[in-house]
């Protein structure tokens, strides 16, 4: 505690001890200890701001791994985005293309990237703005890519329809080239050999002898597989999709039966000379919503022998 302090007292020539009122002794006491208690927070504020507890080490290493992590995501959101620009790229100038689509408007494709009011809302305060930034191009990312996968959906569905149409569309000869038959009447109005009247022949007639194999011009399902009411003998129609069918009459004998798949190239039937017919030849016919159309604009003549056995051997071997 406080030592007692003395004076010279010039009267008595003595030192003499100093008596303080009480007052002034208690205040001399409290801003002592006032004074040691700024002293120690002092020394304290200043140990926390230089020398940080091992709890403020581990918090700040764990926070730098955080941000540097958080930077990794970034440069990957990064690369996906400009692979994805990339697809988004190829799709419209090439899928899209080839399969004679519309490119998808900028608009739709930026489409949801305006506000992230949503992400925001929810981190605002409590989140630095690298976490922020970092949850922005998460959204942007998703929803575009969301839309890409929506046109490569779009995309596959038409195409599967395109290459199904191709596949059905009657376009091949019904004989192959390398047997021997003739052309012996074309798609349009002749003298009927019947009646000899002017009449529309809606189909070709092909010559050749009894028993030459009849091939499936195009993919379909075999609508009809019997004699013809109507003249055309033993005779098959086929029901390519897409509003095509074809038929094939005359025939000495069918191969097939109605609901049967068929692919193009596929024996299906044998020439004859059955029904409303004046020697054996095949009468084909090639229709577009039931009505006719000239079956030579739907197959290519310059179609050689072994391209047409390879088609052949496709169909045998489904
Ligand atoms: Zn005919």
């Amino acid at each position: 505690m406080f030592k007692p302090k003395y004076y010279l007292n010039p009267e008595t020539l003595r030192f003499e001890k100093v008596s303080l009122p009480f007052w002034k002794r208690i205040f001399n006491t409290s801003a002592g200890f006032i004074f040691l208690v700024i002293v120690a927070a002092g020394l304290r504020i200043g140990f926390d701001h230089y020398a940080d507890s091992p709890k403020v080490t581990l918090l700040l290493n764990q926070n730098k791994n955080l941000k540097s992590s958080y930077q990794y995501l970034n440069d990957q959101i990064n690369r996906s985005e400009k692979l994805l620009a990339e697809v988004q790229k190829r799709d419209d100038h090439f899928y899209r293309a080839i399969l004679d689509v519309s490119p998808i408007p900028r608009s739709i494709r930026d489409a949801g990237m305006g506000g992230s009011e949503n992400i925001n809302d929810l981190l605002l305060n409590r989140s630095a703005d690298f976490v922020l930034t970092t949850a922005n191009q998460l959204e942007k990312l998703a929803s575009r890519v969301k839309i890409q996968s929506l046109s490569l959906e779009e995309l596959s569905e038409i195409a599967y329809h395109k290459q199904k149409m191709i596949a059905g569309k009657p376009s091949i000869q019904p004989i192959a080239p390398a047997d021997s038959f003739w052309l012996t009447s074309t798609y349009g109005v002749r003298s009927d050999p019947f009646t000899r009247g002017r009449r529309m022949h809606p189909g070709i007639d092909l010559a050749g002898r009894i028993g030459l194999k009849i091939y499936a011009t195009g993919d379909g399902v075999v609508t009809e597989a019997s004699v013809s009411r109507h003249g055309y003998g033993k005779e098959i129609i086929i029901n390519h999709g897409y509003g095509y069918t074809s038929r094939y009459a005359h025939l000495h004998k069918i191969m097939v039966e109605p609901g049967d798949k068929v692919k193009r190239g596929q024996h299906i039937g044998l020439l004859g000379s059955t029904g409303r017919s004046t020697g054996p030849h095949l009468h084909y016919e090639v229709l577009y919503y039931g009505k006719p159309l000239n079956p030579m604009y739907f197959y290519y003549e310059d179609l050689k022998p072994d391209e047409f056995s390879e088609i052949v051997a496709q169909a045998s071997a489904n």
